[in-house]
Protein backbone atom coordinates (compact mmCIF):
# COMPACT_ATOMS: atom_id res chain seq x y z
CA UNK A 1 0.00 0.00 0.00
CA UNK A 2 1.39 3.43 -0.74
CA UNK A 3 1.90 6.24 2.10
CA UNK A 4 -0.64 9.22 1.57
CA UNK A 5 0.41 12.50 0.58
CA UNK A 6 0.28 15.00 2.67
CA UNK A 7 -2.43 17.61 2.52
CA UNK A 8 -1.76 20.86 1.12
CA UNK A 9 -1.64 24.17 3.90
CA UNK A 10 -4.29 25.11 2.43
CA UNK A 11 -6.36 21.97 2.17
CA UNK A 12 -5.58 21.29 5.80
CA UNK A 13 -7.12 24.66 6.94
CA UNK A 14 -9.81 23.93 5.75
CA UNK A 15 -9.97 20.29 7.31
CA UNK A 16 -9.34 21.81 10.22
CA UNK A 17 -12.20 24.49 10.64
CA UNK A 18 -15.04 21.30 9.22
CA UNK A 19 -13.30 19.13 12.29
CA UNK A 20 -13.18 21.57 14.76
CA UNK A 21 -16.55 23.31 14.33
CA UNK A 22 -18.88 21.20 12.64
CA UNK A 23 -20.37 17.66 13.61
CA UNK A 24 -18.15 14.36 12.77
CA UNK A 25 -21.68 13.11 11.26
CA UNK A 26 -19.66 12.06 8.21
CA UNK A 27 -16.43 10.62 7.09
CA UNK A 28 -15.05 12.09 4.40
CA UNK A 29 -12.64 11.85 1.86
CA UNK A 30 -9.72 14.05 2.84
CA UNK A 31 -10.20 16.54 -0.02
CA UNK A 32 -11.57 19.95 -0.08
CA UNK A 33 -13.44 21.03 -3.56
CA UNK A 34 -14.49 24.77 -4.43
CA UNK A 35 -15.39 24.39 -8.11
CA UNK A 36 -17.51 22.30 -10.15
CA UNK A 37 -18.29 21.71 -14.02
CA UNK A 38 -19.96 19.11 -15.70
CA UNK A 39 -17.83 15.85 -14.69
CA UNK A 40 -14.91 17.47 -13.10
CA UNK A 41 -14.56 18.93 -9.35
CA UNK A 42 -11.89 20.84 -8.68
CA UNK A 43 -9.99 21.38 -5.88
CA UNK A 44 -8.64 24.01 -3.68
CA UNK A 45 -5.12 24.08 -4.83
CA UNK A 46 -6.90 24.09 -8.51
CA UNK A 47 -6.23 20.17 -8.70
CA UNK A 48 -8.92 18.33 -11.04
CA UNK A 49 -10.35 15.10 -10.06
CA UNK A 50 -13.40 13.14 -11.93
CA UNK A 51 -16.42 13.02 -10.09
CA UNK A 52 -17.50 8.88 -9.71
CA UNK A 53 -19.93 9.97 -6.58
CA UNK A 54 -22.03 13.01 -8.06
CA UNK A 55 -23.13 13.98 -5.07
CA UNK A 56 -24.70 10.60 -4.25
CA UNK A 57 -26.61 10.80 -8.04
CA UNK A 58 -27.76 14.40 -7.38
CA UNK A 59 -25.73 15.48 -10.46
CA UNK A 60 -26.72 13.69 -13.22
CA UNK A 61 -27.08 16.42 -15.26
CA UNK A 62 -23.16 17.67 -14.57
CA UNK A 63 -21.77 20.19 -12.43
CA UNK A 64 -23.12 23.47 -12.33
CA UNK A 65 -25.02 22.91 -16.04
CA UNK A 66 -25.50 26.01 -17.46
CA UNK A 67 -28.78 25.79 -18.05
CA UNK A 68 -29.60 24.69 -14.62
CA UNK A 69 -27.58 28.06 -13.26
CA UNK A 70 -29.06 29.81 -16.01
CA UNK A 71 -32.70 29.40 -14.40
CA UNK A 72 -31.98 29.85 -10.71
CA UNK A 73 -30.08 32.95 -11.52
CA UNK A 74 -33.26 34.32 -13.17
CA UNK A 75 -35.63 33.12 -10.74
CA UNK A 76 -33.56 34.03 -7.78
CA UNK A 77 -33.98 37.62 -9.10
CA UNK A 78 -37.40 37.39 -9.43
CA UNK A 79 -39.31 35.46 -6.80
CA UNK A 80 -37.77 32.64 -4.31
CA UNK A 81 -40.23 31.82 -1.96
CA UNK A 82 -44.01 32.60 -1.21
CA UNK A 83 -45.07 29.77 0.72
CA UNK A 84 -48.14 28.02 0.40
CA UNK A 85 -50.14 30.12 1.86
CA UNK A 86 -50.79 31.44 -1.01
CA UNK A 87 -50.04 30.62 -4.84
CA UNK A 88 -47.34 31.49 -7.19
CA UNK A 89 -46.94 31.65 -10.93
CA UNK A 90 -44.55 28.44 -11.56
CA UNK A 91 -46.46 25.76 -8.90
CA UNK A 92 -49.10 25.50 -11.53
CA UNK A 93 -46.92 25.17 -14.60
CA UNK A 94 -44.26 22.70 -12.69
CA UNK A 95 -47.03 20.56 -11.77
CA UNK A 96 -48.23 20.29 -14.81
CA UNK A 97 -45.05 19.43 -16.28
CA UNK A 98 -43.82 16.96 -14.16
CA UNK A 99 -47.04 14.95 -13.90
CA UNK A 100 -47.33 14.71 -17.82
CA UNK A 101 -43.43 13.97 -17.63
CA UNK A 102 -44.13 11.04 -15.60
CA UNK A 103 -47.43 10.26 -16.27
CA UNK A 104 -49.22 10.40 -12.90
CA UNK A 105 -52.25 12.46 -12.02
CA UNK A 106 -50.56 14.67 -9.25
CA UNK A 107 -47.63 15.33 -7.67
CA UNK A 108 -46.76 16.57 -4.23
CA UNK A 109 -43.64 18.80 -3.79
CA UNK A 110 -41.09 18.34 -0.86
CA UNK A 111 -37.64 19.41 -0.55
CA UNK A 112 -35.16 16.93 0.96
CA UNK A 113 -35.31 12.75 -0.07
CA UNK A 114 -36.40 11.64 3.35
CA UNK A 115 -39.15 14.21 3.24
CA UNK A 116 -40.52 12.49 0.42
CA UNK A 117 -39.92 8.98 1.47
CA UNK A 118 -42.06 10.42 5.00
CA UNK A 119 -44.65 11.59 2.40
CA UNK A 120 -45.21 8.58 1.00
CA UNK A 121 -45.71 6.71 3.79
CA UNK A 122 -48.37 9.29 4.96
CA UNK A 123 -50.13 9.04 2.11
CA UNK A 124 -49.56 4.92 2.53
CA UNK A 125 -51.48 5.39 5.64
CA UNK A 126 -54.25 8.08 5.13
CA UNK A 127 -55.26 5.48 1.91
CA UNK A 128 -54.99 2.40 4.16
CA UNK A 129 -57.73 4.14 6.50
CA UNK A 130 -59.83 6.03 3.58
CA UNK A 131 -59.59 3.99 0.59
CA UNK A 132 -58.77 0.44 1.95
CA UNK A 133 -60.99 0.50 5.10
CA UNK A 134 -58.58 -0.66 7.30
CA UNK A 135 -59.22 0.12 11.24
CA UNK A 136 -57.54 3.56 12.48
CA UNK A 137 -53.85 2.48 13.36
CA UNK A 138 -53.48 -0.36 12.23
CA UNK A 139 -51.60 -0.23 8.96
CA UNK A 140 -48.56 -1.72 8.08
CA UNK A 141 -45.90 -1.50 5.38
CA UNK A 142 -43.50 -3.89 3.91
CA UNK A 143 -40.09 -2.54 3.79
CA UNK A 144 -36.70 -4.44 2.63
CA UNK A 145 -33.16 -5.29 4.71
CA UNK A 146 -30.87 -3.16 3.70
CA UNK A 147 -32.81 -0.08 2.59
CA UNK A 148 -31.69 3.38 2.99
CA UNK A 149 -34.75 5.62 2.68
CA UNK A 150 -33.12 8.18 4.86
CA UNK A 151 -32.18 9.32 8.14
CA UNK A 152 -35.28 11.02 10.09
CA UNK A 153 -36.80 9.56 13.73
CA UNK A 154 -39.82 7.41 11.53
CA UNK A 155 -37.26 6.64 8.61
CA UNK A 156 -34.24 4.77 10.60
CA UNK A 157 -37.33 3.08 12.73
CA UNK A 158 -37.13 0.00 9.59
CA UNK A 159 -33.41 0.25 8.69
CA UNK A 160 -31.38 -2.44 9.60
CA UNK A 161 -28.13 -0.35 9.78
CA UNK A 162 -26.76 -0.37 13.56
CA UNK A 163 -25.07 3.06 12.56
CA UNK A 164 -28.69 4.63 11.70
CA UNK A 165 -30.55 3.04 14.27
CA UNK A 166 -28.23 2.62 17.79
CA UNK A 167 -29.04 4.69 20.72
CA UNK A 168 -31.48 6.63 18.62
CA UNK A 169 -34.70 4.57 19.81
CA UNK A 170 -37.52 3.98 20.66
CA UNK A 171 -38.47 3.35 17.14
CA UNK A 172 -41.79 3.61 15.26
CA UNK A 173 -44.05 0.64 14.72
CA UNK A 174 -46.00 -0.33 11.85
CA UNK A 175 -43.10 -1.61 9.55
CA UNK A 176 -41.91 -5.32 8.42
CA UNK A 177 -38.90 -6.19 7.10
CA UNK A 178 -37.95 -8.75 3.69
CA UNK A 179 -35.59 -9.53 2.69
CA UNK A 180 -34.44 -7.95 -0.98
CA UNK A 181 -35.40 -9.31 -4.01
CA UNK A 182 -37.47 -12.07 -2.32
CA UNK A 183 -41.10 -12.08 -4.10
CA UNK A 184 -41.98 -15.33 -2.30
CA UNK A 185 -41.78 -13.07 1.43
CA UNK A 186 -43.28 -10.36 -0.02
CA UNK A 187 -46.68 -12.65 -0.90
CA UNK A 188 -46.41 -13.91 2.52
CA UNK A 189 -46.32 -10.47 4.57
CA UNK A 190 -49.46 -9.39 2.10
CA UNK A 191 -51.29 -11.85 3.55
CA UNK A 192 -52.07 -9.72 6.72
CA UNK A 193 -55.17 -7.36 5.38
CA UNK A 194 -53.47 -4.49 7.12
CA UNK A 195 -50.73 -4.18 4.66
CA UNK A 196 -50.93 -0.62 2.81
CA UNK A 197 -47.89 -0.38 0.99
CA UNK A 198 -44.58 -1.92 0.02
CA UNK A 199 -41.67 0.24 -0.05
CA UNK A 200 -38.91 -0.34 -1.85
CA UNK A 201 -35.73 1.04 -3.68
CA UNK A 202 -35.59 -0.50 -7.39
CA UNK A 203 -31.86 -1.10 -6.54
CA UNK A 204 -30.15 -0.82 -3.04
CA UNK A 205 -27.67 2.28 -3.87
CA UNK A 206 -26.61 2.43 -0.31
CA UNK A 207 -26.34 -1.21 0.64
CA UNK A 208 -23.78 -1.53 -2.21
CA UNK A 209 -25.76 -1.09 -5.95
CA UNK A 210 -27.58 -4.50 -5.22
CA UNK A 211 -29.40 -4.87 -8.33
CA UNK A 212 -32.99 -7.61 -8.18
CA UNK A 213 -33.06 -10.49 -10.71
CA UNK A 214 -34.92 -9.76 -13.86
CA UNK A 215 -38.72 -9.71 -13.76
CA UNK A 216 -38.90 -8.58 -9.96
CA UNK A 217 -40.61 -5.65 -10.41
CA UNK A 218 -43.32 -7.06 -12.64
CA UNK A 219 -43.85 -10.01 -10.04
CA UNK A 220 -43.91 -6.78 -7.18
CA UNK A 221 -46.26 -5.01 -9.50
CA UNK A 222 -48.63 -8.14 -9.92
CA UNK A 223 -48.27 -8.98 -6.11
CA UNK A 224 -49.03 -5.57 -5.03
CA UNK A 225 -52.33 -5.98 -7.22
CA UNK A 226 -53.41 -8.94 -6.37
CA UNK A 227 -53.51 -8.26 -2.54
CA UNK A 228 -54.53 -4.38 -3.29
CA UNK A 229 -51.26 -2.93 -1.56
CA UNK A 230 -49.59 -0.44 -2.40
CA UNK A 231 -46.30 -0.55 -4.44
CA UNK A 232 -43.85 2.43 -3.53
CA UNK A 233 -40.89 2.99 -5.37
CA UNK A 234 -38.28 4.91 -3.66
CA UNK A 235 -36.33 6.57 -7.49
CA UNK A 236 -34.60 8.98 -5.58
CA UNK A 237 -31.08 7.53 -6.27
CA UNK A 238 -32.17 5.05 -9.04
CA UNK A 239 -34.19 7.60 -10.98
CA UNK A 240 -33.82 10.67 -13.37
CA UNK A 241 -31.93 8.32 -16.37
CA UNK A 242 -29.58 7.42 -13.98
CA UNK A 243 -29.76 3.48 -14.60
CA UNK A 244 -30.59 4.05 -17.95
CA UNK A 245 -33.96 4.75 -18.09
CA UNK A 246 -35.63 7.46 -16.96
CA UNK A 247 -37.03 5.15 -13.66
CA UNK A 248 -35.83 2.28 -12.72
CA UNK A 249 -38.78 0.48 -12.70
CA UNK A 250 -39.01 1.65 -16.73
CA UNK A 251 -36.93 -1.41 -17.15
CA UNK A 252 -39.69 -3.35 -16.83
CA UNK A 253 -42.30 -0.83 -17.96
CA UNK A 254 -44.02 -0.74 -14.55
CA UNK A 255 -45.47 1.99 -13.20
CA UNK A 256 -45.43 2.37 -8.93
CA UNK A 257 -48.38 3.80 -7.56
CA UNK A 258 -46.42 5.95 -5.56
CA UNK A 259 -43.29 7.21 -7.12
CA UNK A 260 -40.41 9.24 -4.43
CA UNK A 261 -38.38 11.42 -6.36
CA UNK A 262 -35.67 13.67 -5.38
CA UNK A 263 -31.64 14.20 -5.78
CA UNK A 264 -31.58 14.80 -9.46
CA UNK A 265 -34.41 16.77 -9.71
CA UNK A 266 -32.51 19.60 -8.96
CA UNK A 267 -29.11 18.74 -10.89
CA UNK A 268 -27.27 19.62 -7.33
CA UNK A 269 -28.86 22.98 -6.80
CA UNK A 270 -31.42 22.63 -4.46
CA UNK A 271 -32.79 20.20 -2.22
CA UNK A 272 -35.71 18.99 -4.63
CA UNK A 273 -37.85 16.60 -3.83
CA UNK A 274 -41.13 15.19 -5.46
CA UNK A 275 -43.74 12.72 -4.55
CA UNK A 276 -46.45 11.06 -7.92
CA UNK A 277 -49.35 9.52 -7.59
CA UNK A 278 -52.76 9.22 -8.87
CA UNK A 279 -55.80 10.96 -7.39
CA UNK A 280 -57.23 7.67 -5.86
CA UNK A 281 -54.65 8.23 -3.38
CA UNK A 282 -53.14 12.14 -3.57
CA UNK A 283 -57.39 13.47 -2.92
CA UNK A 284 -56.92 11.36 0.54
CA UNK A 285 -54.74 14.42 1.89
CA UNK A 286 -56.83 17.60 2.91
CA UNK A 287 -55.54 20.68 3.43
CA UNK A 288 -53.55 21.56 6.56
CA UNK A 289 -52.69 17.99 7.04
CA UNK A 290 -48.73 18.21 5.22
CA UNK A 291 -46.69 20.42 4.05
CA UNK A 292 -43.90 22.22 4.29
CA UNK A 293 -42.16 26.21 4.51
CA UNK A 294 -40.37 25.49 1.13
CA UNK A 295 -41.67 22.91 -0.34
CA UNK A 296 -43.19 23.84 -3.81
CA UNK A 297 -41.24 27.28 -3.76
CA UNK A 298 -41.05 29.04 -7.07
CA UNK A 299 -37.08 28.82 -7.22
CA UNK A 300 -37.38 24.91 -7.03
CA UNK A 301 -40.22 24.29 -9.64
CA UNK A 302 -38.00 26.87 -12.21
CA UNK A 303 -34.87 24.36 -11.44
CA UNK A 304 -36.60 21.13 -11.42
CA UNK A 305 -38.17 22.35 -14.76
CA UNK A 306 -34.75 22.67 -16.66
CA UNK A 307 -33.14 19.74 -14.80
CA UNK A 308 -35.77 17.62 -15.93
CA UNK A 309 -36.01 19.02 -19.25
CA UNK A 310 -32.01 18.51 -20.10
CA UNK A 311 -32.20 14.86 -19.12
CA UNK A 312 -34.32 14.35 -22.42
CA UNK A 313 -32.71 17.05 -24.74
CA UNK A 314 -29.51 15.60 -23.81
CA UNK A 315 -30.45 12.15 -24.16
CA UNK A 316 -28.81 11.34 -20.80
CA UNK A 317 -31.04 7.51 -20.23
CA UNK A 318 -29.24 6.53 -23.70
CA UNK A 319 -25.72 7.84 -22.88
CA UNK A 320 -25.97 6.14 -19.41
CA UNK A 321 -26.74 3.11 -20.44
CA UNK A 322 -24.25 3.21 -23.32
CA UNK A 323 -21.51 4.67 -21.00
CA UNK A 324 -22.69 1.91 -18.27
CA UNK A 325 -22.16 -0.78 -20.30
CA UNK A 326 -18.41 0.17 -21.31
CA UNK A 327 -17.56 0.85 -17.79
CA UNK A 328 -18.60 -2.35 -16.66
CA UNK A 329 -16.68 -4.07 -19.62
CA UNK A 330 -14.06 -2.15 -18.97
CA UNK A 331 -13.55 -2.69 -15.17
CA UNK A 332 -14.17 -6.36 -15.56
CA UNK A 333 -11.42 -6.85 -18.55
CA UNK A 334 -9.00 -5.07 -15.87
CA UNK A 335 -9.14 -8.80 -14.59
CA UNK A 336 -7.84 -7.08 -10.93
CA UNK A 337 -7.61 -9.58 -8.66
CA UNK A 338 -8.43 -6.65 -5.94
CA UNK A 339 -11.96 -6.77 -7.97
CA UNK A 340 -14.01 -9.45 -6.70
CA UNK A 341 -17.29 -8.15 -8.29
CA UNK A 342 -18.87 -5.50 -10.91
CA UNK A 343 -22.13 -4.57 -10.91
CA UNK A 344 -24.65 -1.87 -11.67
CA UNK A 345 -27.11 -0.70 -14.35
CA UNK A 346 -26.15 2.45 -16.10
CA UNK A 347 -24.04 5.10 -14.13
CA UNK A 348 -25.21 3.31 -11.12
CA UNK A 349 -22.27 0.44 -10.46
CA UNK A 350 -20.42 -0.44 -7.87
CA UNK A 351 -17.20 -2.70 -7.57
CA UNK A 352 -16.51 -5.28 -4.54
CA UNK A 353 -12.93 -5.12 -3.27
CA UNK A 354 -11.45 -8.65 -2.32
CA UNK A 355 -8.46 -7.95 0.24
CA UNK A 356 -6.34 -9.42 2.45
CA UNK A 357 -6.77 -5.33 4.40
CA UNK A 358 -9.88 -4.29 5.20
CA UNK A 359 -9.31 -0.93 4.57
CA UNK A 360 -8.16 -1.56 1.12
CA UNK A 361 -11.68 0.37 -0.01
CA UNK A 362 -10.85 3.42 1.31
CA UNK A 363 -7.46 3.17 0.51
CA UNK A 364 -8.13 2.78 -2.81
CA UNK A 365 -10.15 5.53 -2.88
CA UNK A 366 -7.19 7.65 -1.38
CA UNK A 367 -4.88 6.50 -4.46
CA UNK A 368 -7.84 7.13 -6.57
CA UNK A 369 -8.16 10.56 -5.18
CA UNK A 370 -4.06 11.16 -5.70
CA UNK A 371 -4.64 10.48 -9.45
CA UNK A 372 -7.78 12.29 -10.09
CA UNK A 373 -10.75 10.55 -9.14
CA UNK A 374 -13.36 11.00 -6.45
CA UNK A 375 -15.03 7.94 -5.30
CA UNK A 376 -16.22 6.67 -1.53
CA UNK A 377 -16.66 3.43 0.05
CA UNK A 378 -20.04 1.87 1.26
CA UNK A 379 -20.27 -0.58 3.95
CA UNK A 380 -16.76 -1.28 3.98
CA UNK A 381 -16.22 -3.02 1.14
CA UNK A 382 -17.89 -1.79 -1.45
CA UNK A 383 -17.03 1.51 -4.06
CA UNK A 384 -20.20 3.17 -6.11
CA UNK A 385 -18.79 4.28 -9.74
CA UNK A 386 -21.77 7.02 -10.49
CA UNK A 387 -19.89 9.98 -12.42
CA UNK A 388 -22.36 12.48 -13.82
CA UNK A 389 -24.58 11.49 -17.25
CA UNK A 390 -22.88 13.96 -19.16
CA UNK A 391 -19.14 11.63 -19.89
CA UNK A 392 -18.09 10.75 -22.35
CA UNK A 393 -16.66 7.52 -24.32
CA UNK A 394 -13.27 8.83 -24.21
CA UNK A 395 -13.27 10.36 -20.37
CA UNK A 396 -15.03 6.40 -19.11
CA UNK A 397 -11.57 5.09 -21.19
CA UNK A 398 -9.48 7.35 -18.87
CA UNK A 399 -11.33 6.92 -15.81
CA UNK A 400 -10.41 2.96 -15.88
CA UNK A 401 -6.96 3.84 -16.38
CA UNK A 402 -7.00 5.95 -13.41
CA UNK A 403 -8.87 2.96 -11.10
CA UNK A 404 -6.35 0.43 -13.03
CA UNK A 405 -3.22 2.37 -11.80
CA UNK A 406 -4.77 2.70 -8.48
CA UNK A 407 -5.70 -0.89 -8.33
CA UNK A 408 -1.96 -1.77 -9.25
CA UNK A 409 -0.64 0.30 -6.21
CA UNK A 410 -3.01 -1.18 -3.48
N1 LIG B 1 -33.82 7.33 -0.52
C1 LIG B 1 -32.75 6.89 -1.20
C2 LIG B 1 -32.89 5.68 -2.08
C3 LIG B 1 -31.53 7.54 -1.09
O1 LIG B 1 -30.47 7.08 -1.75
C4 LIG B 1 -31.43 8.68 -0.26
C5 LIG B 1 -30.15 9.39 -0.08
O2 LIG B 1 -29.09 8.88 -0.33
C6 LIG B 1 -32.58 9.12 0.43
C7 LIG B 1 -33.75 8.42 0.26
C8 LIG B 1 -32.53 10.32 1.33
O3 LIG B 1 -32.40 11.50 0.61
P1 LIG B 1 -31.93 12.84 1.37
O4 LIG B 1 -30.52 12.61 1.82
O5 LIG B 1 -32.07 13.91 0.33
O6 LIG B 1 -32.87 13.03 2.51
Amino acid sequence: MQVLNAASATTQHYLDLEDKYGAHNYHPLPVVLNRGEGVFLYDVDGKRYYDFLSGYSAVNQGHCHPKIIAALIEQAQQLTLTSRAFHSNLLGEYEKYITGYFGYDKVLPMNTGVEAVETALKLSRKWGYKVKSIAENAAKIIVCQGNFHGRTTGVISFSSDPDATKEFGPYMPGYVAIPYNDTAALEKEMQDKNVVAFLFEPIQGEAGVLVPDDGYYKKVRTLCDEYNVLMVADEIQTGLARTGTMLACDHENVQPDILILGKALSGGVLPVSAVLCNNEIMMTIKPGEHGSTYGGNPLACKVAIAALQILKDEQLTENAAAMGNLLRTELRNLNSPFIETVRGRGLLNAIVIKHANKEAAWQLCLNLKDKGLLAKPTHGDKIRFAPPLVITKEQILECVQIIKGALEEL
